[in-house]
């Protein structure tokens, strides 16, 4: 019922011509695919023109980052107005790099879901342990953490427009997957807490996807459990035939 979504965030990686080479090349490995959403998250420099590229394909185009504040002074920052501007339909919000390495709150991360959905744009909103959260058994209660004060003040209407990845830190980047009976639990335990919050109906519609080191070889394997309805692709994305493989699942 909610069609799967494949979404390949590249970080800091490709040029604006390597980005126009595997998306000219994507467009045909995924032609007459319709029963699921691709998602490509460029850098903020490859945004224009792989928006232009992908015009009438259905696939698509995510920035990987938004700025909390609305306009002004905020040298370097790029807002959500400008990034509805260039052709963006989604933005992933709080990834654990942004968290991490850039010190992004749950606060903060409030808001820029706030602009995100004020501008059009549908938030790819991340959430997830890290390792010494997880062997402290403290992942249920990082996570509703997370998405509590996340997402506090946002409405049930715009939870309908909203994307969960649940990206367990451990699992980014480290070629260690979570098993799929690790992520499908944790996926039953964020749509249950989403019902208690938001109610049964925007609950049981919410994309719930999962990342961590997602390949080939996994992704038939989670996409089998009933709460993950697709994936956030970091590595194996970067090569257009791995990710038209994980895509193809
Ligand atoms: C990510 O960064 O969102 C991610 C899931 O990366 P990887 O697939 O490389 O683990």
């Amino acid at each position: 019922m909610i069609r799967p979504i494949l979404a390949a965030n590249w970080k800091m990686n490709k040029t604006v011509g390597e980005s126009l080479d595997f998306v000219n090349r994507l467009k045909k490995l995924v032609i007459g695919i319709n029963d699921r959403q691709v998602v490509i998250a460029p850098s903020f420099t490859a945004l224009y023109p792989v928006g232009a590229a992908l015009k009438e394909s259905g696939i698509g185009l995510a920035a990987q980052n938004l700025s909390d504040n609305r306009e002004g002074a905020y040298t370097g920052e790029v807002s959500a107005r400008m990034l509805a501007d260039a052709g963006c339909t989604y933005v992933i919000v709080g990834h654990s790099e942004r968290r991490i390495l850039f010190g992004e709150s749950n606060d903060i991360i409030h808001d820029k879901i706030g602009m995100a959905l004020e501008f059009g744009m549908q938030p790819i909103f991340c959430i997830g342990e890290t390792l010494q959260e997880q062997e402290a058994g403290r992942t249920f209660e990082v996570i509703e953490k997370q998405i509590k004060e996340g997402l506090n003040q946002i409405k049930a209407d715009d939870i309908k427009k909203m994307v969960v990845a649940y990206e367990p830190v451990w699992a980014i980047g480290t070629g260690k997957t979570a098993t799929p009976e690790q992520a499908g639990e944790a996926h039953a335990f964020i749509r249950q807490l989403m019902e208690n919050l938001y109610g049964k109906e925007p609950a049981r519609r919410l994309p719930l996807i999962y990342g961590g080191s997602v390949n080939p070889d996994n992704i038939g394997k989670l996409m089998a459990q009933p709460d993950i309805n697709g994936a956030l692709v970091g590595g194996a994305s970067l090569d257009v035939d791995t990710f038209g493989k994980i895509i193809a699942f």
